[in-house]
């Protein structure tokens, strides 16, 4: 499939400080691109560039197989087809969700106008507040709002800038959902960052690890979650144990991951049972923490604490047996 935005070895400085460097990625039309890093690690940085808002010092943004002009060789940055929804959403307070939306396509003809923003109320599940002014919305409905008016006109691409940052359980599901039916039925292709590694990995076809500016790591999210490239990606894209490799293999055998010199082991690949059996090993249950659905459970092996989880609460200091699941 041919690309519909690349980013080609962008490096970018602010002050002498190196701020992005050498990053390089690929988004397909109706795919959904989810950058993961830490606050600082140049993700903002990286969507202006992409946007055609800043100008990298290295590299090219390549849309259609065309490279973007640079922003400072234009009167008004920015491109056409590229569309950026940033942190704050900068909608106009007093105005009507439909009005916000209708605004962006204001040098339209009212009829086509009309239908259009209907659509985009109807795609970004807006239908019940379409006339309530931007000040009363709840924070998911601005952020819906914002992404409808971003692509009121028919952008190709759409970047969103943290889209979750400010939004509870509920309406972030809901978001997820919408921006991943909107990747899809309209064949845009959509760039989102966030510091949130359970956003990346539910909503991305594709994601990378952002840090210090670096790329580390791309990939679908179950390859980077099951493969990490090394400790960093392992630790923030979700729960792990780091463990000796000598205990590791005394304990549980020859198959692991090695990742700088540590044994890289997420909580899931271990099972609990509460009678022994021919493969589990004898553990003792130090600490419990309730996850909702499910227990983290801190598990003590030959001094050793080892993180599992467990459909119910253990009593601390009870004996259980481990197995490493195959
Ligand atoms: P993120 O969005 O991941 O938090 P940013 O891209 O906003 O990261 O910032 C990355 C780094 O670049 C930070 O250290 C930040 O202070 C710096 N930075 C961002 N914008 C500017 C700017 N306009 N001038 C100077 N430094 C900046
Ligand atoms: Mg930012």
């Amino acid at each position: 499939m041919q690309s519909l935005l690349e980013l080609r070895d962008i490096s970018k400085k602010y002050n002498q400080q190196s701020v992005l460097q050498h990053v390089s990625f690929n988004v397909n039309a109706g795919e959904v691109f989810g950058l993961l890093g830490e606050s600082g690690s140049g993700k903002s940085t990286l969507l202006r560039i992409a946007a055609g808002l800043i100008d990298a010092d290295e590299g090219e943004v390549w849309l259609d197989n065309q490279k973007l002009r640079l922003a400072s060789d234009q009167l008004i940055p920015g491109h056409p087809d590229i569309k950026i929804v940033h942190q704050d959403y900068n909608l106009s307070a007093p105005l009507t969700v439909r009005e916000n939306i209708s605004y962006a396509l204001r040098y339209y003809e009212k009829a086509y106008r009309d239908e259009r923003v209907d659509e985009l109320i109807q795609l970004c599940h807006l239908e019940t507040v379409v006339n309530h002014p931007a000040k009363q919305l709840s924070g998911g409905e601005k952020q819906r709002t914002a992404i409808a008016r971003a692509l009121a006109e028919e952008a190709r691409i759409l970047l969103l800038d943290e889209p979750f940052a400010h939004l509870d359980l509920l309406n972030r599901r809901r978001l997820t959902q919408t921006i991943r039916e909107l990747a899809e039925q309209t064949d845009t292709a959509c760039i989102f960052v966030t510091h949130d590694a359970t956003d990346a990995l539910s909503l991305s076809h594709q994601m990378g690890v952002l840090r210090e500016g670096q790329l580390i790591q791309t990939g679908t999210p179950e390859a980077i979650y099951q493969q990490p490239a090394n400790l960093y990606v392992a630790e923030i894209t979700g729960e792990v144990n780091v463990l000796e490799p000598d205990f590791f293999l005394h304990h549980f055998g020859p198959n692991f991951l090695l990742l700088n010199g540590q044994v890289v082991v997420r909580p899931e690949a271990f099972i609990i049972h509460l009678q022994p059996t021919e493969k589990a090993i004898k553990a003792v249950v130090k600490r419990v923490v309730f996850e909702g659905s499910r227990y983290l459970i801190y598990l003590e092996i030959a001094q050793q604490l080892l993180k599992t989880y467990h459909r119910e609460s253990l009593p601390l200091e009870t004996a259980v047996f481990v197995e490493l699941l195959s």
